[in-house]
């Protein structure tokens, strides 16, 4: 393994890592690869009565994990994250190969938020045997993403289903960027009668808007510069929604306006209630819609949201 300055490694006996930062006495994060080892460390912790807050993530850390982080961090004694690229929830293997996977810059930031333990599953240690749980979730995971990335939630869902079961934390914590994904994940906790809350924390953006992701890393100077413009017209809906006839005409609009710049693609923009996430035909429908958008920018897929109304 090659080790990064200023940090020290220190393999355990069990096959834990621990790592330290120079100068920084007494803190340890620990890096933990069984699934055996972690449930062992985290019922240690639970025995002494200490709060589990979980971030399930796939690496490749940006200042948007680092905001659930923080938010776990605070709320809880112990901080656990966990970073497995997820192979069977990507549609198309050339993705999956592309996915970033910084370990140790990753492992650096988790230290320095004052992460404890880092969970980091092989394949083989997530997935024995080929996972075959089929979850349902009516229609809340066929509309927008499930209608362009087929079976991509039930790859989420069983992966998170195994982390929460393997972690079984007080608290986890997932983005409102993902809001499709978050609400699918609200119904996983409600179907399967898991006892760990689900918190959602805010979109974490950049000081022009754009929603912070790991793609953003592969857009073009053109293709970055021209990004942001999402966001505008997310807020300027969100500002004047009430003067488009019908969400209809917002979504026109917005496709057109988005559609104008040549780097950005839009796949689909949809006014949708928040919970079910079911198309509103008229603003009198429902007040609690929300307008999500996926948006190509060359090769590089975006996903944004903003609520129409205030919470
Ligand atoms: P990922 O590593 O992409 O699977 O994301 C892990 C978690 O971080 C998910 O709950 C995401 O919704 C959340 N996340 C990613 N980007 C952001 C962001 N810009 N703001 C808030 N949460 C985010």
């Amino acid at each position: 393994m090659v080790l990064f300055f200023p940090y020290r490694f220190t393999p355990s006996k069990k096959g834990c890592l621990f790592i330290r930062p120079k100068g920084c006495n007494g803190f340890y994060m620990k890096t933990i690869r069984k699934v055996s080892h972690l449930k062992e460390e985290l019922n240690r912790h639970r025995k002494d009565g200490k709060t589990i807050g979980f971030v399930p993530t796939m690496g490749a850390l940006h200042p948007g994990h680092m905001s659930l982080l923080g938010t776990a961090k605070a709320e809880n004694d112990l901080l656990v994250c966990s970073i497995f690229v997820n192979p069977i929830q990507f549609n198309e293997e050339g993705d999956l190969d592309a996915y970033p996977r910084p370990l140790e810059q990753d492992q650096r930031l988790l230290l320095e938020q004052g992460c404890h333990i880092l969970f980091l599953p092989g394949e083989g240690e997530m997935y024995p045997d080929k996972p075959r749980e089929r979850y349902d979730f009516g229609r809340l995971d066929k509309v927008m993403e499930g209608e362009y990335r087929p079976g991509h939630f039930n790859g989420v869902a069983i992966v998170v289903h195994r982390l929460l079961k393997m972690v079984a934390p007080h608290r986890a914590y997932f983005g409102e960027k993902d809001f499709q994904q978050l609400q699918v994940i609200n119904k996983l906790v409600e179907m399967t009668g898991l006892g760990t809350r689900i918190v959602a924390v805010p979109t974490s953006r950049e000081a022009d808007g754009l929603a912070r992701s790991s793609r953003n890393a592969r857009l073009t100077p053109e293709q970055r510069k021209a990004a942001p413009l999402i966001y505008k017209v997310l807020k300027e809906a969100k500002d004047r929604y009430l003067g488009f006839t019908n969400p209809k005409q917002l979504e026109k609009w917005a496709t057109e306006v988005i559609s104008s710049n040549v780097h950005l693609r839009p796949q689909y923009v949809r006014v949708v209630d928040i919970n079910s996430l079911e198309k509103i035909e008229q603003w009198t429908d429902n007040e609690r819609c929300i307008l999500c958008v996926a948006v190509f920018a060359g090769d590089v897929r975006l996903i944004d949201n903003m609520r129409l109304f205030n919470k």
